[in-house]
């Protein structure tokens, strides 16, 4: 898998294709809500609450709406306005979380100023929380228990496993450590059988601990951070990173926390940005709803 010899200098990555994982990902959860619906009559429900009117959050959420309708489940959206007050969301909250038509509820962040998210996000019961960001799911990935796992983490892990099968004994390197991305892809490289390294701001040589990594995922959200020279030859490298920039003919285009060009040169796989792991966060929040389904209609648990 990864190997310590040169590559030849004609050497390019094989592409991790996320948008075409994903898509055939959807294709399958599709088919499974049919299943589910024949088997107990019940369509999967989204709730999806957006506070404020952030343009990007916007187009998020409605994305999310489109492809839960595209997956056969049912998407509830509330828009509520930036003035709300914690009290009415967590009022809002507490009807979702009794209401029996919805099995998943996701609030959009970052919230307005003023509302606490940590509060905000404890509030959804643990088997609707299908961001996986509540207190209770993330402390049962801490200890390997069944619970809902955080969507982009998860969409990592698809890729990674699909591209390297077992992966016991490998050298993860995570670079960024937040409760989003970086802790919990950490702890699902570990449950793989991973020897697990996590770099952060104040890490004193991530370049250096990158060049030890059989597998790389960066997300940090600095713009191509992760350069070549960080990157141990035939390593798989994950980009998660999203930065939006304007090209010189002022168009806006993304851009990832690994320098593309340099590092596909290095890596044996490589995910692109965009089409590398964006894709699998919605694909994951759909098998996230369905699975929410499951263990509240079935009993059943990861
Ligand atoms: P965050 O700001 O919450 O956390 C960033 C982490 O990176 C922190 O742990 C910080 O210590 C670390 N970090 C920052 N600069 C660093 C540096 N120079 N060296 C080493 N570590 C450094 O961000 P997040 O929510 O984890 O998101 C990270 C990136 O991933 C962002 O670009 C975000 O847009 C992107 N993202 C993408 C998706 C997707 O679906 N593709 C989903 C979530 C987040």
């Amino acid at each position: 898998m990864s190997t310590s010899t040169p590559l030849p200098s004609e050497h390019q990555a094989t592409l991790i294709d996320g948008k075409a994982f994903a898509a055939s990902m959807r294709q399958q959860i599709r088919e499974d809500v049919l299943a589910f619906h024949e088997q107990h009559g019940v369509t999967p429900g989204l709730a999806v609450i957006l506070v404020g009117n952030d343009p990007a959050s916007e187009v998020y959420v409605k994305n999310k709406a489109i492809q839960t309708h595209h997956a056969g489940m049912r998407s509830f959206m509330h828009m509520l306005p930036e003035t709300t007050s914690e009290a009415e969301l967590l009022t809002l909250i507490e009807r979702l979380n009794k209401d029996p038509e919805i099995h998943g509820i996701l609030v959009q962040l970052p919230l307005p100023k003023g509302l606490d998210a940590r509060r905000v996000t404890n509030a959804i019961l643990p088997e609707k929380d299908v961001d996986g960001l509540g207190e209770v799911n993330a402390g049962r990935l801490a200890v390997d228990l069944p619970g809902i796992v955080p969507c982009t983490p998860l969409g990592c892990l698809f890729l990674l496993r699909d591209q390297l099968g077992d992966m016991k004994g490998l050298h993860a390197v995570v670079i960024g450590a937040s409760n989003l991305v970086g802790k919990p892809m950490a702890l699902l490289l570990l449950a793989e059988g991973c020897t697990v390294s996590i770099a952060h701001i104040h890490t004193r040589d991530t370049a250096a601990l990158a060049r030890e990594a059989d597998i790389l995922v960066v997300a940090t959200g600095c713009r191509e951070l992760v350069k070549g020279s960080w990157i141990k030859p035939g390593a798989t490298v994950i980009d998660v990173g999203i930065t939006r920039t304007q090209t010189e003919s002022g168009k806006s285009r993304l851009v990832g926390d690994v320098a593309f060009d340099e590092a596909a040169k290095v890596a044996g796989r490589i995910t692109p940005v965009p089409g590398g792991v964006g894709p699998m966060t919605i694909a994951c929040l759909l098998k996230n709803t369905l699975t929410a389904a499951q263990m509240q209609i079935e009993g059943k648990t990861e």
